[in-house]
């Protein structure tokens, strides 16, 4: 046991001496959950960030297989394993490299009726989805259970990310307040992606994650950081919360089963 104490301490060495966190920090960390939501380009850098970190549960939850094509950014899986379900290869992975880690693979696609219940027992929930039905059913299902929520999105050459804590700050559906129509964005498929943007965006959502359950710094809340990969520029966009937002607002519409 001993043992096992000295070696987690030198692995969180470069940690506990930082400002803010020592040894309480690791053990908080230790007794912390995060449901991340796609373990693809953003899920990938995220998962690995945390696992570093020892956070002590991490959830995985993504229903896709792996392909050839999603190796350009998808870190967290490999060429030897084409076809397998990216949620128990990510897990594979994250126990290679820190096995103090309990991570929970979960394979079902997320839906309106299973999403609260997913997210249940976890700290909080990162959006690494790739799709925007599913990044407001995120934003719906963390405001009305009062989940914070890391969203991200990426295209291109840029992305942007942002913190929600419902009841406190903004929503994700206060500043785009429905899906766009469908086939209006192109898709990353279609628009094609640069693998280090979302390499970039997801350790921003890991970063958010960690000062959040540790409670340091200042997060991402009232303000979406803008990503541009082409001019190298973060820009901030201040937002403030939408009074007549569906699900945070004061009148809210939107009820989940
Ligand atoms: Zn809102």
């Amino acid at each position: 046991m001993r043992h096992l104490d000295e070696r987690r301490q030198e692995r969180y060495i470069r940690h506990s001496v930082l400002p803010g966190i020592g040894k309480d920090g690791l053990e908080r960390l230790r007794n912390s959950s995060v449901l991340i939501v796609g373990a693809g380009g953003l899920g990938s850098p995220c998962a690995y960030y945390l696992a570093a970190v020892g956070v002590g549960r991490i959830g995985l939850l993504d229903s896709d297989r792996i392909e050839l094509s999603n190796l350009n950014r998808q870190i967290l899986h490999d060429t030897c394993r084409l076809g397998d379900p990216k949620a128990l290869s990510g897990m594979e992975t994250l126990n290679r490299f820190n096995p103090d880690v309990e991570v929970i693979p979960i394979t079902e696609r997320i839906r309106p009726e299973n999403a609260i219940g997913l997210m249940a027992g976890f700290d909080m929930v990162i959006d690494a989805t790739d799709n925007f039905a599913a990044k407001f059913l995120l934003n719906d299902a963390c405001v009305l259970s009062s989940k914070p929520l890391v969203h991200a999105g990426v295209s291109q050459y840029g992305g942007q990310v942002m913190t929600v804590l419902p009841g406190q700050g903004p929503c994700y559906r206060c500043v785009f307040s429905e899906p766009p129509p469908d086939g209006a964005v192109p898709s990353s498929a279609e628009a094609g992606i640069l693998g280090a943007v979302p390499g970039v965006i997801g350790t921003l959502q890991a970063t958010e994650a960690i000062k959040f359950l540790l409670g340091l710094g200042d997060l991402l809340v009232g303000r979406l950081l803008v990503y541009d990969a082409l001019k190298m520029t973060f820009r901030e966009v201040p937002i403030s919360r939408d009074p007549d937002c569906a699900v945070c607002g004061e009148n809210p519409k939107i009820r989940l089963p």
